[in-house]
C-alpha cells in the first residue's frame, strides 16, 4: 500500500521559525508509513513581490538542504514506493507567478506539481474564499492556470472562492485538486467544498484531500479519527470513490483531531477506515492510490 499526503507547511516553518520543532520529521514519516509527502511552499501573509520571491527562494534552499541530508524528491506521484519516503513540491498561493507566465516553467523545473491559486488573500490571479464568493478568476489567472495545466502543475482550489472554482471547472479542460479541503455539508465553513462543488470535481476527474484541521472538520472545533472518516464517507456518497485521500495540513494547523497529532498517527487512521467498513481497494485508494491515479489522468 502507498500512503500519500497532499499538504503540509513544514518548509515555511523551517524557513520562518528556524530551530523550532515541526510536526513533520523523517522519523515520524517512516513510522507512519508515509511514502509521498507533498511539501507546500506557502506564500504567507500578504507581502511585496520582492518578499514573496525571497521567501520562495529560501524555501527552495531549505528543500535542497533536506535533500543534501538524504531526503528524496519525487517529480511525479507515480515515483512513490513502499518502504521509502519521497517528497514532492507544491505552492500555496500563486503570487510567485505574478512575475509572468515564464515563472511557472521555472517552478515546474524545480519539481512543483501542484499550486493553490490563492491563500487567504486575493492576488493577481483570483479571489480568496475569505474575500468574497462571487468574483471569478482574472484574465491573467485563467491564462496562468491553463499554462500550469499545460506544464503538469495541478491547479489546487483549496482557499479559492466559489466563482474562481467554477471558472476552473467550466473554462479549462483538466480537473483540479483540492489538496486540503473538507465537506461543507458536515462543517459549514467557506474553506470547505459544497456538495455541488464536490460532485462537479469528482465528475470532472478531480481529487480531494481531507484536511485534518478540527475547525474545518466540525463546527464544534473538536474532531477525532471518526470525524475525518465522516468527511471521507460523505465524499464517497457524493461520487468520490477512488478520488479522495489525505491533505493533513501538518505544520499549518495549531490544533489536531484526537489521535492524529502528526504523521506517525496515519496507521490509526488507516485502521479506522477498515473498522468503518472500507474494503482493501478503497483503503488503498484513500491512502494514496487515488492521488497517484489523478496525476495519471491529467498526465
Ligand atoms: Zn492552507
Amino acid at each position: 500500500m502507498i500512503l500519500c499526503d497532499a499538504h503540509c507547511d513544514t518548509l515555511y516553518n523551517l524557513v520562518t521559525k528556524p530551530g523550532e520543532k515541526t510536526d513533520l520529521t523523517m522519523d515520524r514519516l517512516i513510522k507512519g508509513g508515509v511514502n509521498l509527502q507533498t511539501m507546500a511552499m506557502y506564500v504567507g501573509p500578504k507581502a511585496t513581490q520582492q518578499e514573496v520571491d525571497l521567501l520562495m527562494d529560501n524555501m527552495l534552499l531549505a528543500f535542497e538542504e533536506l535533500k543534501s541530508q538524504g531526503w528524496t524528491q519525487a517529480f511525479d506521484p507515480s515515483e512513490a514506493e513502499e518502504d521509502t519516503v519521497k517528497f514532492m513540491l507544491s505552492i500555496e498561493g500563486c503570487e510567485p507567478f505574478q512575475n509572468g507566465l515564464h515563472a511557472i516553467a521555472r517552478f515546474r523545473e524545480k519539481g512543483v506539481r501542484m499550486a493553490a491559486i490563492v491563500w487567504n488573500h486575493s492576488n493577481d490571479l483570483a479571489t480568496s474564499h475569505l474575500v468574497d464568493a462571487t468574483t471569478g478568476l482574472t484574465a491573467f489567472g485563467l491564462k496562468a492556470i491553463k499554462e500550469m495545466q499545460r506544464l503538469g502543475i495541478a491547479p489546487d482550489v483549496s482557499h479559492l472562492n466559489e466563482a474562481g472554482f467554477w471558472d476552473i471547472l467550466n473554462k479549462t479542460d483538466r480537473p483540479p485538486v483540492a489538496s486540503h479541503s473538507c465537506a461543507r455539508a458536515l462543517c459549514d465553513h467557506t474553506r470547505n467544498l459544497t456538495d455541488e462543488q464536490l460532485k462537479a470535481m469528482f465528475h470532472a476527474g478531480g481529487w480531494v484531500g481531507v484536511n485534518f484541521f478540527p475547525k474545518f472538520l466540525s463546527s464544534s472545533g473538536h474532531a477525532t479519527l471518526d470525524t475525518v472518516v465522516d468527511h471521507i464517507d460523505h465524499m464517497y456518497q457524493v461520487g468520490g470513490a477512488g478520488q479522495v485521500g489525505f491533505g493533513s495540513d501538518f505544520d499549518g494547523i495549531g490544533t489536531k483531531p484526537e489521535g492524529l497529532d502528526n504523521p506517525e498517527d496515519f496507521p490509526g487512521l488507516i485502521q479506522k477506515l477498515r473498522d468503518r467498513g472500507y474494503r482493501d481497494q478503497d483503503v488503498k485508494d484513500i491512502a494514496g492510490q487515488a492521488f497517484i491515479n489523478y496525476y495519471k489522468r491529467i498526465g
